[in-house]
């Protein structure tokens, strides 16, 4: 059994590479809930979907999130009205935040809701959130944000949930702190712990270390369970050549005091990995990362290269042995 943690698209694309090589029933994944969201009543788990929507072959070729063939008439309408229209839920989207607010209110939990889903686009694969309670990812703000359209200015040092940051904002402002609002308070879904306990091989998807990572570590337990663990555990790093391939994961990295390269990654992870998956481009780093007390590999790690997909991910499974 294969367990991997998991944020929205890096780790998207990481669970279809493996899901090339392994059977889907092998495959448990635990996925960031840090970023959800409620807007307009709803409940929406933006990294969970993003997961589905991928291995379900649902997923927007051209943003990397929401569903394929999208219309935008409720936000149309949205806007017609001077409604929240930043966050964008495309029509046929709306159907999944509409059953799952649904489901909630009716008393299920959000690991019920969410298998749910997954059975409904037929995965077959295990898809649990990290936490069935409420966390949420907050940022704060290292300089002042000027007014716009959709906001008022801010202060520096004011903070803001992570959607406000990533969409509203398009992470464009400096951030000083990142904080998992009620971690402390909540406790891992059910089937999350046994997941670590039993798997032969964990992977740590290539996802954001302190927005995607670190919310589905600061449940309690999580983070113990995968120290336990260590050894059995594989990281790909995000990081390739000093910069994230999309997203702000490189300037978070140095705006938070760690290194914006593969190092701060081993920095990081260090402690509950045994071996960490570089990039090529990153080779000369190689014995740096060992020097971490890490398995270093060095491999083609850009999963839109034909061909790379799956061999990272059997390199990924072979990552235990070695
Ligand atoms: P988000 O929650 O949707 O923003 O996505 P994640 O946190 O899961 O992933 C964002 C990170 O994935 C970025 O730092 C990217 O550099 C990394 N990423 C995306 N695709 C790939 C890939 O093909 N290979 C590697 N190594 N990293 C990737
Ligand atoms: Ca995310």
């Amino acid at each position: 059994m294969i367990t991997v943690i998991a944020g929205g698209v890096g780790a998207a694309r990481m669970l279809r590479a493996l899901l090339q090589v392994v059977d889907a029933s092998d495959v448990t994944t635990i996925v960031n809930v840090g970023d959800d969201l409620v807007l307009h009543g709803l409940h929406i788990s933006p990294d969970l979907d993003t997961v589905t929507y991928t291995l379900a072959g649902a997923i927007n070729p051209e943003t990397g999130w929401g569903l394929v063939n999208e219309s935008w008439q409720a936000r149309t309408m949205l806007e017609q009205y001077g409604g929240v229209s930043w966050f964008g839920l495309g029509d046929r989207d709306l159907g999944t935040h509409l059953y799952r607010t649904q489901r909630l209110r009716e008393g299920a939990d959000l690991a019920t809701v969410t298998a749910e889903i997954a059975q409904a686009w037929n995965l077959g694969l295990t898809v649990l959130p990290a936490t069935c309670d409420q966390l949420q990812t907050m940022v704060t703000l290292a300089a002042d944000d000027p007014a716009d359209a959709d906001s008022p200015g801010l202060p520096a040092g004011t903070e803001i949930s992570f959607q406000e940051y990533f969409v509203q904002r398009q992470h464009s402002v400096p951030i000083s702190a990142v904080r998992f609002d009620g971690a402390e308070a909540t406790t891992a879904a059910p089937g999350v712990l046994e997941a670590i306990e039993t798997a032969n091989l964990i992977v740590i998807a290539p996802s954001n270390p302190l927005v995607s990572i670190a919310p589905v570590l600061a449940v309690p337990g999580i983070r113990e369970a995968l120290i336990r663990r260590r050894s059995a555990v594989v990281a790909v790093s995000p990081i390739i050549a000093g910069a994230a391939l999309k997203g702000p994961a490189d300037r978070m990295l140095s705006e938070l005091g760690h290194d914006a390269s593969v190092l701060g990654v081993a920095a990081l992870y260090k402690e509950f990995t045994n071996t960490l998956v570089i990039d090529s481009a990153d080779a000369a780093l190689q014995s740096d990362v060992e020097a971490f007390g890490l398995n270093c590999i060095v491999t083609e790690t850009i999963m839109s290269q034909p061909g790379v997909s799956e061999s990272l991910a059997r390199t990924v499974l072979s990552g235990v042995s070695r």
